[in-house]
């Protein structure tokens, strides 16, 4: 079993990031993604916009040219493939990486499929796996979704779309403009103030002219087959319901990192123990990097602040060995 310097986990923008850097270090390197490369990227809604402009979205310098000034999941697919074909970079898709275990010098690494040692890991395994759950009856019901894919299925049917962010708001209108009939249940008082800046004008005004329903300081109660309960400041109501898109956030796979000894903080935020200038986590050899790295807080790193992590990690293993 060959002792390669570095395996980087998880194929998404950031991985790739890594992956260029040790390629031009000449290391003998590794990235393992359980999915489709960019995965995450993939599984995005299939018309979204980056709230980025194509140039924060660049690895390694290398152009992102785009027709318009945000580009769309398409453009962005098209990148990062582009990249990791024309560098060649050494990617296997469609493995899981299940346990690293860190013996005397080197990680062990076991995936459903091999075995393999290293010196060095970099996990870079992002948020985008595990959603936050409604956790209320019916949740499991076919019926309801915590990805959004595209508006079609939903035409001529009652959706109530549940949270207030980007996805939700995008699904939203989307489903409102392909002829759904679109309930939004939000739990806070208004429209996430994150929300794109040239998109929350465009909900706030169906909204107030009431082609998109709006439930503020509200929360789902229970789901069944073809209505919803919901708790309001009006008190309960019973809502005639097709389908629930339920985007209310995702999360990264704290047991992934708890078992190979990475620490956390105390507070629910569950922030990762790394050192900021080196991205090196609290077990020796082991990196994180990318959105990972945020903890709950997974509006905190994004593409465009956390790419530099990728050379932060290089240099930090370049000046170890
Ligand atoms: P990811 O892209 O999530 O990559 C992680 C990879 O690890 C995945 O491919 C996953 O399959 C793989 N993986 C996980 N576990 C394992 C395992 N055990 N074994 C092997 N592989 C594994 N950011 C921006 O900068 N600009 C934007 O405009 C923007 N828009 C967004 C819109 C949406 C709808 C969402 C959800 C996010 C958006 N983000 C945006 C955030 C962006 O998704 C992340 O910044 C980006 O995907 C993070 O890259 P990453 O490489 O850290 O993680």
């Amino acid at each position: 079993n060959k002792i390669l310097d570095v395996i980087i986990i998880g194929a998404g923008p950031i991985g790739i990031a890594c992956a260029l850097e040790c390629k031009k270090r000449n290391w003998n390197y590794l990235v393992i993604e359980k999915g489709a490369l960019t995965n995450s990227l993939f599984n995005y809604p299939l018309n979204m916009t980056f709230f980025s402009s194509s140039e924060k979205l660049e690895i390694d310098n290398i152009p992102f040219i785009s027709n318009n000034p945000k580009p769309t999941r398409n453009e962005a697919l098209e990148y990062y493939r582009r990249v990791t074909t024309s560098n060649n970079l050494n990617i296997n898709l469609y493995e899981e990486v299940k346990t690293i275990t860190k013996t005397n010098k080197y990680f062990e690494i076991a995936t459903n499929k091999n075995n393999y040692s290293a010196k060095q890991v970099i996990i870079a395994t992002g948020f985008y796996d595990i959603p936050n759950l409604l956790n209320v009856p019916g949740e499991e019901l076919p019926k309801v979704f915590h990805y959004y894919k595209e508006a079609h299925p939903f035409t001529l049917q009652n959706i109530a779309v549940v949270g207030a962010s980007n996805s939700s708001v995008d699904a939203a209108l989307e489903i409102y403009r392909k002829g759904g009939n679109v309930t939004m249940i939000v739990r806070g008082e208004t429209i996430g103030e994150r929300v794109k800046y040239w998109v929350r004008p465009d909900i706030l005004n169906r909204i107030d002219e009431g082609s998109i329903k709006a439930y503020f300081n509200s929360e789902i109660t229970s789901i069944d087959t073809d209505f919803i309960e919901i708790k309001t400041p009006e008190g309960n109501k019973k809502l005639p319901n097709d389908y629930v898109v339920a985007l209310t956030g995702y999360q990264p796979n704290f047991k992934f990192l708890e078992h190979v000894g990475i620490k956390f903080s105390e507070d629910e935020k569950h922030i990762p123990t790394y050192n900021p200038d080196t991205m090196e986590s609290n077990v020796e050899g082991l990196y994180l990097a990318g959105v990972i790295c945020g903890g709950m807080e997974t509006h905190k790193w994004f593409i465009e602040n956390s790419r530099i992590h990728a050379k932060l990690i290089a240099e930090d293993i370049a000046s170890k060995n």
